[in-house]
C-alpha cells in the first residue's frame, strides 16, 4: 500500500466517488519490479504476461521500459502494439491457437510461437511459415500456490519429437518452455525444470536439431500475507540452475512474469455491505462485500491466494469471520474452510484495503453477472 495510492483513495472518497469497489494500481511499484527482473536476471528477456492486468497505461509503461510481452491471444497481441511494442517483442505464448488467429498474429508480424503437440506445430506451419517455434515441457508444479494443470506442455520427451517436426516443416525449432506454477515460492522450482530442459536440448542436439532458448515462464511470487523471496535471489537460484545444468553453454533465456511484476502494485478498496450471524450462538460472523468472486477476486477459488486485508480498525482484537461477495451466487464466498480473522469492532459502511490485488483481478471481473458493473480500476 503505497503513499500514492492512499492519496488516491481519500481523494475519491472526498468526491464522494467511493460508491462501488474499486482497484487502484501503482505504476511506479510496477516500474520498480521491472527494474529488479531486469537487474535480477540481466542475462533474460522479460516478456510481461499480458494476462496478469492488461491496463493500457501499464503495458506502455513496460513498453517504454524495453520489456516484452508474452500474449495469449489476438486481442493482446495488439494491446502489446498499441502500446508500442514493436512485435520482435511479442510471443504468441498460448499453447491453443485458433488456425486463423495464428494467420492474424502472422501478419501482425509475430514470429514466435509456444506449441505442445504435433498438431499445433502443423497450424503453425501452414498459417505462419519459417517462424520460431517453442515446446512447452510438463512440469508438476509443487510448491505453487496456484498450480497449473497437465492443461499445457508435453512428456520432455514428446517435445523431441514435436521440435523435429517442426523443423520438417520448415519451421525454425527454437526453444523450450516450462511454467514452474504460479506464486511459486520454492526457489528450486527452476533448478528441475531447467534439468529437464537441458536433457531435451542433449536429445534434441543428437537428432540434429540445434536449439537456442529456454522460456523460464512465470511464477515469481508477489507478497500476501507469508513471505516470500525477492527477486533476487530467485535471479541467483536460477543462474546456478543455469550454469549446473548448461556448462559454459547457457542459452538464450526468457522470463514471462506476470504476478510477480503487477500483483504488489494493486489495492482493491471494498466496503463491508452486510454483517450477520447464522443463529444466535453462532461464533463466527459473516462479512458481506461489495466484491466477491464475480467482481475480481476469482483467486480465491479454493481459497487458494489469501490476500491481506486491512481497515481503520486495524489493532483491535480479531475474530475468524466468514468472507463472502455480494451476488445471489452460493459460489460466491471467499474464505470460509479457513475462516479470515477480522476486527470485532467491524461495522456495515466500513471500507476493507484488500491488498496485493494487482494481478488477476480487474480482467477476472464479470460484466455485468447480478447487475454489478465490472471492476472500477484506476492506474496512477
Ligand atoms: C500466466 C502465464 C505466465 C505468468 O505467470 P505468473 O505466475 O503470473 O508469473 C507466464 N507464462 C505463461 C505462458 C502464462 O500462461
Amino acid at each position: 500500500m503505497t503513499e500514492r495510492i492512499q492519496e488516491f483513495l481519500r481523494d475519491r472518497r472526498n468526491k464522494g466517488l467511493d460508491v462501488e469497489p474499486c482497484l487502484v494500481v501503482d505504476l511506479e511499484v510496477v516500474r520498480d519490479n521491472y527494474q529488479s527482473f531486469a537487474a535480477s536476471l540481466p542475462d533474460s528477456r522479460v516478456f510481461y504476461a499480458v494476462k496478469a492486468n492488461p491496463a493500457p497505461e501499464l503495458l506502455a509503461m513496460l513498453a517504454s521500459l524495453g520489456s516484452c510481452f508474452d500474449c495469449a491471444s489476438v486481442a493482446e497481441i495488439q494491446m502489446a502494439l498499441a502500446a508500442g511494442a514493436t512485435p520482435d517483442r511479442i510471443s504468441f505464448g498460448n499453447t491453443i491457437k485458433k488456425e486463423r488467429d495464428i494467420a492474424r498474429a502472422f501478419e501482425l508480424g509475430i514470429n514466435l510461437y509456444a506449441v505442445d503437440c504435433a498438431a499445433e506445430v502443423e497450424k503453425v506451419a501452414r498459417a505462419a511459415p519459417g517462424a520460431k517455434v517453442f515446446c512447452r515441457i510438463l512440469y508438476d508444479c509443487v510448491g505453487a500456490e496456484w498450480p497449473l494443470s497437465r492443461k499445457f506442455g508435453c512428456e520432455p520427451a514428446m517435445a523431441v519429437d514435436v521440435l523435429d517436426l517442426a523443423k520438417r516443416l520448415g519451421l525454425e525449432a527454437y526453444g523450450i518452455s516450462f511454467h514452474v506454477g504460479s506464486q511459486q515460492r520454492k526457489l528450486k522450482s527452476w533448478d528441475r525444470a531447467l534439468e529437464m530442459a537441458a536433457a531435451v536440448f542433449r536429445d534434441c542436439a543428437e537428432r540434429g536439431i540445434n536449439l537456442s532458448m529456454v522460456n523460464m515462464g512465470g511464477g515469481f511470487p508477489t507478497k500476501y500475507l507469508k513471505e516470500v523471496p525477492a527477486v533476487v535471489q530467485y535471479g541467483r537460484s536460477i543462474f546456478r540452475a543455469l550454469r549446473k545444468h548448461f556448462g559454459n553453454q547457457i542459452p538464450e533465456t526468457i522470463i514471462e512474469p506476470g504476478r510477480g511484476m503487477v500483483g504488489n502494485a494493486g489495492v482493491i478498496e471494498a466496503e463491508v455491505v452486510l454483517i450477520s450471524k447464522k443463529s444466535e450462538a453462532d461464533d463466527v460472523r459473516w462479512v458481506y462485500l461489495d466484491i466477491g468472486k464475480f467482481g475480481g477476486l476469482a483467486e480465491t477459488m479454493d481459497e487458494a491466494i489469501r490476500y491481506p486485508i486491512r481497515s481503520r480498525h486495524d489493532g483491535a482484537e480479531m475474530r475468524p469471520c466468514v468472507l463472502a461477495g455480494p451476488t445471489c451466487d452460493s459460489a460466491d464466498v471467499l474464505y470460509e474452510k479457513m475462516p479470515y480473522p477480522l476486527p470485532v469492532t467491524l461495522e456495515i459502511g466500513d471500507k476493507l484495503l484488500i491488498e496485493g490485488t494487482g494481478a488477476y483481478t480487474s480482467t477476472y471481473s464479470a460484466v455485468a453477472f447480478n447487475g454489478f458493473p465490472p471492476l472500477k480500476t484506476y492506474h496512477i
